[in-house]
This record gives C-alpha cells, sequence and structure tokens, in this order.
C-alpha cells in the first residue's frame, strides 16, 4: 500500500486521451471506492448512465461489502451496477472513481491493475496517480466536477438522472456548500444540474434529513462517550467518540448510519480535531477525522495508512479504539 507522503505524485487531468479511449470502447468497467459516499457512488452512476445514453456497454461496481447506503438508494441509474463477482477480471477499459488509490477499491483493486486502460477520476491531493490516464484535479470541489467536465467533454446532455448524480456529490462534499471549496464554479455546476431538473429540497432531504427511529438512540449513546481532550493536537483541542457495533445492533443499523455521526460532533467549539470510530461488521474500527482550520488531518490519516482531504480524512484500525486515538495524536502533535 502506497502510503508516504513522497510516494504520491498528482497529474494534471489529461482529457483530451480520455476522451478518445472512451469514444473507441464498446464497454466500459467503472468502479468507485469501497463503502461509497455520494461522491464515488453518484459520480460513478452519473457517468455510467452517460456512458449508456451514447449506447456503450457499462459494467459498474464497488468492492464488497455490495450494499448502497440507506441513504443512496434514493440515487437513479442504481439499476446501472453489478456486484463485484461479474466484474471482469481484465477490463479493457475501466474507470475509478474518488479512490486516492488502488487499493480502495477494496476486491476490484485486481481488475484495475489488469485493465489495459485504467482512467482514474479523483479530486484527492493524495492521489498516486494509478490509472493510465489520470483526471485528478485536488482544486476540485468534488470528483462530481470533473465528472461533470468528463460528461461534458464527452458531449452527452445531462439528463435528469446524470444530474442527480451529479448533484449528490457535490452537495455532500462540499458540506451542502459551506465548506472552502465551494467556489462560483461550483455554485454554476449547481445551477446547471438544477436546470437540468434535479430538485434540491427532495434531494437533501434524502441526504440528510432522514433516519429510521433507532438512529436517534445509536446517536445518543455515541455522543454521549464523547471525550474532549484540550491538550491535544498542540493545545488545540481534540474531541472524539465511538459508534459501536453494540450501539448500531440495538437497532438493527448498518455501519453508513453511523456516517453523519462526526458532523455532530465537530460541531465541538473546543477542540480543531474531530474523530469518529465507527466499528464495522468484523469488529475493525473505520475512523473519520475532521478539522477547522489549520490542521492537516489528511496526511496524518496517511501516516496511518489511510487518507483524505486536509479537512476531512479517514484510516482504519484493528485493535482498541484508544490505541487508534493514541496514534493519531502522536502523529499530529509531531505535525
Ligand atoms: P469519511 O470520514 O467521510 O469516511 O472520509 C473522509 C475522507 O477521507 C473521504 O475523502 C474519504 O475518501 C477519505 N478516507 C476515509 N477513510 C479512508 C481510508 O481508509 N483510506 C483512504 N485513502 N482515504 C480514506
Ligand atoms: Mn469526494
Amino acid at each position: 500500500m502506497v502510503t508516504t507522503r513522497a510516494m504520491m505524485m498528482t497529474t494534471s487531468p489529461d482529457w483530451a486521451r480520455a476522451v478518445a479511449i472512451l469514444d473507441g470502447a464498446e464497454h466500459v468497467c467503472l468502479a468507485c471506492h469501497i463503502r461509497p459516499d455520494a461522491d464515488a457512488l453518484g459520480s460513478m452512476v452519473a457517468v455510467a448512465s452517460a456512458l449508456r445514453d451514447r449506447g456503450q456497454g457499462v459494467v459498474a461496481s464497488f468492492g464488497d461489502p455490495f450494499v448502497v447506503p440507506a441513504i443512496l438508494t434514493f440515487l437513479p441509474g442504481l439499476e446501472l451496477l453489478s456486484p463485484p463477482d461479474r466484474f471482469p477480471a481484465r477490463p479493457d477499459v475501466m474507470m475509478s472513481f474518488d479512490a486516492s488509490n488502488v487499493d480502495r477499491l477494496g476486491g476490484l483493486a485486481r481488475s484495475a491493475g489488469a485493465a489495459a486502460e485504467l482512467i482514474v477520476v479523483d479530486h484527492h491531493a493524495t492521489n498516486t496517480g494509478f490509472g493510465s490516464v489520470n483526471l485528478v484535479d485536488p482544486a476540485a470541489a468534488a470528483t462530481a466536477v470533473l465528472a461533470a467536465e468528463l460528461i461534458s467533454r464527452l458531449g452527452v446532455p445531462l439528463s435528469r438522472e446524470i444530474a442527480v448524480g451529479l448533484y449528490a456529490g457535490l452537495v455532500t462534499d462540499t458540506g451542502s456548500f459551506r465548506f472552502a471549496a465551494t467556489t462560483p464554479t461550483v455554485h454554476e455546476l449547481a445551477a446547471q444540474l438544477l436546470r437540468a431538473g434535479v430538485d434540491p429540497a427532495a434531494v437533501c432531504r434524502e441526504l440528510y434529513d432522514r433516519a429510521p427511529f433507532g438512529y436517534l438512540g445509536m446517536l445518543a449513546a455515541a455522543l454521549g462517550r464523547a471525550q474532549l481532550d484540550p491538550a491535544a493536537v498542540g493545545g488545540r483541542g481534540l474531541v472524539w467518540t465511538t459508534v459501536t457495533r453494540a450501539d448500531r445492533e440495538r437497532a438493527e443499523l448498518a455501519l453508513d448510519a453511523a456516517e453523519s455521526v462526526i458532523d455532530e460532533v465537530r460541531r465541538t467549539d473546543d477542540a480543531e480535531v474531530a474523530v469518529v470510530l465507527k466499528e464495522d461488521d468484523q469488529g475493525v474500527w473505520q475512523v473519520s477525522v475532521r478539522s477547522k482550520d489549520v490542521v492537516d488531518v489528511g496526511e496524518a490519516c496517511t501516516e496511518l495508512g489511510g487518507g483524505g482531504h486536509a479537512r476531512a480524512a479517514g484510516f482504519s484500525h484493528t485493535g482498541r479504539a484508544g490505541e487508534a486515538i493514541a496514534a493519531l495524536k502522536g502523529v499530529l502533535d509531531r505535525a
């Protein structure tokens, strides 16, 4: 696994080569990162729909666990998904969405390694440039921005179906147009997507404003055991909590139900860094890390075997939650 800063590289987008490869492809195999979020899955289904609209064959998938998160089941175009065991072992043309390195494709990383052409579409600054063509731009607010550019260059008109996938990615990765990446270009793209038929209230209600009743109990348990360490991160403060498997099992919730807990925890005025450790069904901690103004958590998480952006990143930890927090504090104090 590529984890050191020195090994990273980001190449500038090579649109012409990507378009030429896609123009010449009869079939395209699309993959996004495991445990996909709205940007990964939305961007992938949008491009899959665009290619299908041009009459091309598509196979779209993501590595196990092959379960669409509950809040993303409203996305149009999900019928284009197939399970990862049906994904070709040696695709002629493969695409990767929102994955900063090949390992983030999970079980589909082998197909990526064997693909004749691999078009990587991503906006992580830590992207390793693992494609034969890299459409990678860390200045893009979301992978959806790059997917929209590609669809436009392919000459495919924005259907409502395409636009909803792109909008879901755009709204999520900009924190509902709140984060620093919310440029005029972002709002211009949002306007185009609304003109193509996106109902923003309906999309945001699906993404943010619904959960089963059991979610309230899980959230209460997680927030109730939050801990603040004001001395951590050189005195800037770190707040953290866990969402255990038991918390979820009481309400029969899947791991993705814990995704939004970080958005409550990171409110904490007393902490520059917020962390939520989510225990997955295998007992592994999936760690979400956020910062506010100064700390590069992407770099810190990369050192711990994960990755992400300066203000939003993550890593996995097998063992005790306290160990993961201690390791993260150590890295952040040295930074
Ligand atoms: P989240 O906390 O929402 O799962 O992830 C925040 C950001 O960090 C996203 O850009 C996500 O792709 C990235 N990220 C989360 N976990 C990992 C990980 O284990 N490895 C890598 N490379 N990136 C991660
Ligand atoms: Mn993204």
